[in-house]
């Protein structure tokens, strides 16, 4: 397809289909190359479409075989059929029939949209519109039908045959080798929620009876010889539907809940009606094969898409700019899972970290887009940060501001009222107008309004008064499109913290009193606070209560102050983040002086000493995740012009050094008391212990290389877990040198053919800060364990150096080069996983002069090359534009 063919599609054009699809029967005989699709569909006019339009069904590679309308042939003057749609001309106007035959070629599939094989799987992926690549149909999320569908295969190829809904029937075809099964789904969906899956496949399952009564049986469904590896994915499907009883109200609807998990796939998992269809990499655990990231990661994506049941499949969006309501929600639901399941402070800070780090850095870029786009050529390109985690801080703002009851009935209304239909945002907004009884049209400015706001904030103690005044502008700089910007509705927790910890908030007014929430929706606001004894320090946007930077200019005595007595723990975790922060935006700064952060390293490094002899026992994980610095990216990102890779790289290193020298005494003695004893558990408890453990580890790699080096050695030969032996290596590639070549090697040799394990091992090289890592990446793109061909060791590898700051943005620019070349190469085959490839020049702009010319260079070469998918043409006009 042309760059210049791709429409651009506007929120504005929205309009009803002309046509409504009432039923769907889907009869599907699988064949590895020729796969016959006999569709039924029950077609009536739209009442509140136009009632002289033709029919125009979406098609994408499709090949029309047969055609006819209430079972009569269709002449061939009738209707027109190509590749890319049927049009029939002058369809009745009145209910009718249409029986659609196409023929399609699984194995040939190689976008992995729509019908394909993975690993001698049949599977699909429909979202967002690859249905109308396996017939001819409406494929937009507002035409929402019910669904019967016969499968077909050769028994000993696809024993198993799954579809949405509940079973109906299986049997025989009699004179053949082949069987069948009859699946019918009560529940209208749209077309993008289609899903089959055949093949043969070990699956566990578990009996489950929801708060309803509704007796369930859930399974998970694995390639062959797996199936010991499926439980912990079935046991977090349990936690998580329980957990939707309790919380949100929420049941189940079908009398069976399949997940499965397939080795090639685009994105991390679908969520189907009652099948799922999961990337293995978030169904398959075991101590062996998994980390504690990937047992936390396991639960929460399974909870997601457990979720979208009710929100995006009961009701779903009405169209594809609506994404975010099924997204956001859904994701702001998953997080709160997690929390509840294991630490929230501590989920809060990975959360944020996550935010900053992916949203705010696309915000920041030329791909910077609302929560509600208005307009895009190719969907696929809308599955971002923005969408999904911006979307979720918009929810939890939006809960923040109307309090929990409040939200807790809008949320019941909006069930109750939008249930089996395609919704909006706006409708989703007015659930929670009413509930609440505020005006939202201002805080809705969230989904339209693209970039992160920065609240500067600065206060005055008056002593003789015992008056504290805080004042407080915000402002959004100008994203792509939108060069004004209007104030936002900003819900700022907040506390002052005196000597003995929290002070009570009082006003003249008394309009912030009490739960200490300020609702910053102008651009500016003063707020003084009568009877304060003491010269407070201000704890603003406690718990990161709005997604937003924040400027406060406290001196590194107040931040460590606020550190060790301010009550919320996010904040607690973000003052010494902001220590951090401003000493390597200072020393990362193109001629800055490295010496400069001597003292700032002394002093984090006596904090952290002291945090670690008095907390770091009480809550590990939280310990962890104070001791991590943020991360390079994050630094270059504040500085934000003329950014100098190399130059934020050193200083970052050399603080970390700094810091792990200061702690150096401390951490062989703190490594022996968080030793778990026993068999590996995956706990958030034991988790927490470990990830501090190998935190340490880390910062004697840095601080003491040889003894470091030992270390590694030793806990990878002992660890009887991959989370230990998985940091043992990332420790290991700080140190060069011939024993990290020794231990990548041991690390290969354990564990070959175990491909999801591998991919960590191609990550951690591709990660490495050295000149030489690009010929490492190319060499291992030559490794048997690597394929161009499959979604998850691209990711692993290519993305892993696209995220290595300084090697990707190499100052000769082959960093560019090599992976313009890999975006071009995989367009041909799979343009999604090429478009998101892609998506790593985002922060190109920020550059200093000489690399931002070498990376528009290669991103034109990408944009010049002929025959572009729409998918990479779309990222790479918005980068260079
Ligand atoms: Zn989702």
């Amino acid at each position: 397809m042309r760059t210049d063919d791709a429409p651009l599609i506007r929120l504005d054009d929205y309009r009803p289909s002309d046509w409504l699809i009432d039923t769907v029967d889907l009869d599907i005989s699988l064949h590895p190359t020729q796969t016959r699709v006999r569709s039924l569909l029950a077609l009536r006019p739209n009442p509140a479409g136009q009632t002289d339009a033709p029919l125009v069904l979406d098609g994408d590679e499709l090949a029309l075989k047969a055609l006819s309308l209430d079972g009569e042939p269709l002449d061939a003057s009738a209707y027109a059929a190509g590749p890319q749609g049927l049009t029939l001309h002058a369809p009745p106007r009145r209910g009718f029939t249409l029986t659609i035959e196409t023929e399609i070629d699984p194995a040939a599939n190689t976008k992995l949209m729509g019908l394909y094989r993975s690993s001698r799987v049949y599977c699909t992926q429909c979202e967002a519109d690859g249905f109308r690549r396996i017939t001819y149909f409406l494929d937009r999320p507002d035409v929402m039908s019910v669904y019967t569908v016969r499968l077909e295969a050769a028994k000993a190829e696809a024993p198993v045959l799954l579809s949405n809904g509940n079973l109906v029937a299986t049997g025989e075809v009699p004179g053949s080798d082949r069987h069948f099964a009859l699946w019918h789904d009560p529940h209208p969906k749209p077309a993008y929620l289609f899903a089959l899956v055949g093949g043969a496949l070990d699956h566990v399952r578990q009996d489950y009876v929801t708060a309803e009564g509704r007796k369930v049986e859930l399974a998970v469904y694995v390639e062959p010889g797996k199936a010991d590896r499926a439980g912990w994915a079935l046991d977090s499907l349990a936690r998580c539907m329980r957990w939707d009883e309790k919380v949100f109200g929420r049941n189940y609807d079908l009398d069976v809940f399949n997940v499965v998990a397939v080795s090639d796939f685009n994105m991390g998992a679908m969520e189907n009606k009652g099948l799922n269809i999961f990337n293995d990499k978030y169904v398959l655990a075991d101590p062996q094969i998994a980390t504690d990231g990937d047992y936390a990661s396991i639960e929460a994506i399974i909870a997601h898409e457990y979720f979208h049941n009710w929100t995006g499949n009961r009701i779903t969006c009405r169209d594809w700019f609506q994404l975010c309501l099924k997204e956001g929600l859904t994701v702001f639901r998953d997080q709160e899972f997690s929390s509840d399941e294991r630490s929230r402070p501590v989920k809060r800070i990975a959360d944020v970290r996550t935010l900053r780090s992916t949203q705010f850095s696309e915000d920041a870029g030329p791909l910077a887009h609302p929560v509600r786009p208005r307009a895009y050529k190719e969907i696929n390109n809308f599955y971002t940060p923005t969408v999904y985690e911006k979307g979720a801080e918009v929810i939890r703002m939006l809960k923040v501001l109307i309090g929990d009851d409040a939200f807790k009935r809008g949320m019941d209304l909006y069930f109750e009222r939008c249930d089996g239909t395609a919704a909006t945002i706006e409708e989703f907004l007015a659930c929670f107008a009413e509930s609440s009884g505020r005006d939202l049209s201002h805080f809705a400015r969230w989904y339209e309004q693209a970039g992160t706001p920065t609240i500067v904030a600065s206060g005055r103690y008056d002593a003789a008064a015992q008056r504290y005044t805080l004042d407080l502008a915000q402002s959004t700089p100008p994203t792509p499109g939108q060069a004004e910007k209007e104030p936002m509705v900003l819900p700022v927790r907040l506390g002052l913290v005196g000597a003995e910890g929290d002070l009570p908030l009082r006003t003249q007014s008394n309009a912030y009193a009490g739960d200490g929430l300020v609702v910053f929706d102008g651009p500016s606001l003063s707020i003084a606070f009568e009877g304060v004894t003491e010269p407070p320090i201000p704890s603003l946007l406690r718990g990161f209560s709005a997604p937003a930077r924040l400027e406060l200019d406290l001196s590194e005595a107040d931040l460590l102050r606020q550190f060790t007595r301010d009550s919320d723990s996010f904040n607690r975790w973000q003052a010494l983040q902001s220590i951090a922060t401003r000493a390597l935006v200072a020393a990362g700064r193109p001629g800055a002086d490295p010496g400069a952060l001597g003292a700032t390293a002394a002093e984090l490094g006596r904090a952290l000493g002291g945090f670690l002899a008095a907390d770091a026992l009480a809550d590990p994980a939280f310990a962890a995740q104070v001791l991590r610095l943020p991360a390079p990216a994050d630094i270059a990102r504040e500085i934000g012009k003329d950014v100098d890779p190399d130059a934020i790289f050193s200083a970052h290193r050399a603080l970390s050094t700094a810091i792990g020298s200061a702690l150096l005494p401390r951490l062989s003695g703190l490594r022996q008391a968080l030793e778990t004893k026993g068999p590996y558990r995956a706990d958030a408890a034991s988790a927490g212990r470990r990830a501090l453990r190998n935190e340490l580890l880390g910062l004697v790699a840095l601080a003491a290389p040889a003894e470091g080096a030992a270390l590694c050695e030793q806990q990878f030969e002992t660890g009887d877990n991959l989370t230990d032996r998985l940091a043992a290596l990332a420790a290991m590639t700080l140190i060069p040198g011939e024993r990290r070549e020794r231990l990548i090697a041991r690390f290969a040799e354990a564990y070959a053919g175990e491909p999801l394990v591998l991919d960590k091992w191609l990550m951690a090289q591709a990660l490495i800060a050295e000149p030489a890592t690009l010929e490492r990446v190319r060499g291992l793109m030559r490794h048997p364990a690597f394929s161009l061909g499959n979604p998850n060791r691209v990711r692993a590898l290519i993305g892993g150096f696209a995220a290595n700051l300084t090697q990707f943005n190499r100052a000769d620019g082959e960093g560019y080069g090599f992976v313009a070349d890999i975006v071009v190469a995989l367009d041909r085959t799979n343009p999604q996983v090429a478009s998101r490839l892609l998506g790593s020049f985002k922060s190109w702009r920020m550059l200093e002069p000489g690399r931002r010319r070498q990376a528009q260079e290669a991103l034109g070469l990408v944009a010049r090359t002929p025959n572009l998918s729409r998918d990479v043409s779309d990222i790479a006009e918005r980068a260079l534009a």
